[in-house]
């Protein structure tokens, strides 16, 4: 039997493997999984405190109506910007780190995963992120992949670049055909509490314009309803106990 017949039939075994790599990570995207498993992904942090974050901008047209909408309620918030609109808007972005916001990674396009692309997911990120840190003036710390769908590839290439992965506890469902202030409300509400972090859009990215209207009237009651509860709302930056080191500890032992 020569090498290469006995090598033949490991190659469906390695494309698995390679598959499951891939994609295995993937898996934390079901939220009660994550939240069972990787609390810290789920963005479980400080009992007192409730992150806030949005996803897919900067864009001219709505981010500035949450920047105004932020101020007026006292609240600061976590950005995830794509890197590509970073780079198109750098004033934008780098008035969303001047008004006090954080600044985080949401890969460089809003690209599906369903293939394995390391090298692309290393560059793009480390793109990304020295797009928005040259916009912010801060290198940023965390990473959100598109669609919450976090391969392997994107995993690895985040730890590359340094960022630390962070999805999310509750979703407003803002993006949705049909969403109003209501429905984004009660949707977070659902899951929402102490030390949870709380995804909306400032952005619309595959929805219609104008989606992102129902969570910017939806932010004033959120607000509310957390700080009835008598949970500060913030950026991730401020949503884990330091350690030492100056790295996020533990949110729950
Ligand atoms: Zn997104």
């Amino acid at each position: 039997m020569t090498c290469s017949r006995r090598a033949a039939p490991l190659a469906p075994a390695g494309i698995v493997l390679l598959g499951a790599a891939h994609i295995g990570p993937a898996a934390t995207w079901l939220p009660g999984l994550r939240r069972a498993c990787f609390p810290w992904l789920a963005g479980e942090g400080r009992l007192d405190h409730v992150a806030l974050t949005f996803d897919d901008g900067p864009d001219p047209t709505s981010t500035p109506r949450f920047l105004d909408a932020l101020d007026s309620l006292g609240a600061r918030a976590t950005f995830f910007v794509l890197g590509e609109r970073a780079a198109r808007h750098p004033r934008l972005t780098r008035e969303i780190a001047s008004r006090g916001h954080e600044l985080a990674v949401h890969g460089w396009a809003h690209d599906p995963a369903w293939r394995p692309a390391l090298v692309r997911e290393v560059r793009g990120i480390r793109r990304a992120a020295a797009v928005i840190a040259a916009a912010g003036g801060a290198s940023p710390r965390w990473y959100r992949p598109p669609y919450g769908i976090l391969t392997g590839g994107r995993l690895v290439a985040a730890r590359r670049a340094g960022l630390r992965p962070v999805l999310w506890s509750a979703w407003g469902r803002d993006w949705a055909a049909g969403a109003t202030a209501a429905s984004v409300r009660a949707t977070v509400e659902r899951d929402l509490r102490g030390g949870g972090t709380v995804l909306l859009h400032d952005a619309p990215h595959g929805s219609p314009p104008g989606r992102w209207q129902a969570a910017l009237a939806a932010l004033p009651g959120l607000v509310a309803r957390c700080r009835d509860a008598g949970w500060t709302v913030g950026p991730l930056g401020e949503h884990w106990p330091r350690t030492g080191g100056g790295l996020p500890g533990r949110a729950r032992d």
